[in-house]
């Protein structure tokens, strides 16, 4: 599962998903059609694309969603009521959002085994989550980034990797893309995901 966007700020994600499902997207060689054809029988990966989580705050060019919560803080793991009044606001409880209850069904139906979120704009992919780490730098390297934990201000609290992570047992990797992200980055970014998705699907990064 690729989600392109969270934060309706952060636009670069959105680019790269497009890239992804595009006429001539590098996903064409990995992902199974259901189809005999042989790219598909060598990696029968499925790849899920959501282009962005918050369509409100991007319209708005806002981090927060049309109701001023911070989606990243909104789900139900580790989640703490914080922020209010602030860009980073919890939401009044845990998955009180309309985007967050969408996706956790989703996701807890496809029970996909990673979930890569895109974020701007401090050029890193966040290995925070342990069962992440292998796959994190393997993608990170592709995308010419380095890998680090990066976490919070202070202990993460309701985050999309947090709880793709302990709800799922996902691999969850939180790629926070350049602040400047020319045609170029986005053609190699998507690159890099479908290649990941190609490497996940043999079996590698468990
Ligand atoms: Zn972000």
């Amino acid at each position: 599962m690729v989600i392109g966007q969270i934060h309706g700020n952060e636009p670069a994600g959105v680019r790269v998903v497009d890239a992804l499902m595009a006429p001539g997207s590098p996903l064409d060689e990995v992902v199974s059609t259901g189809a005999p054809v042989e790219a598909a029988a060598r990696t029968r990966v499925a790849v899920w694309l959501i282009r962005s989580l918050n369509p409100d705050g991007a319209r708005r060019g806002r981090r927060v969603n049309a109701r001023g919560v911070d989606l990243n803080r909104n789900f139900p793991a580790a989640w703490a009521r914080q922020g209010e009044g602030t860009t980073q606001w919890s939401g009044p409880t845990a998955s009180s959002e309309p985007e967050v209850i969408g996706v956790m069904a989703s996701l807890a139906k496809i029970r996909p085994h990673a979930v890569l979120v895109m974020h701007q704009d401090y050029a890193v992919v966040d290995t925070s989550h342990p069962r992440s780490r292998r796959a994190g730098r393997v993608l990170a390297a592709w995308l010419g980034l380095p890998a680090r934990p990066v976490g919070c201000a202070g202990p993460c609290h309701g985050t999309l990797t947090q709880w793709a992570d302990q709800a799922l047992g996902a691999i969850a990797l939180t790629i926070e893309l350049p602040a400047v992200v020319r045609r170029a980055d986005v053609l190699r970014d998507a690159a890099a995901i479908a290649r990941l998705s190609s490497w996940l699907g043999t079996g590698q990064g468990r």
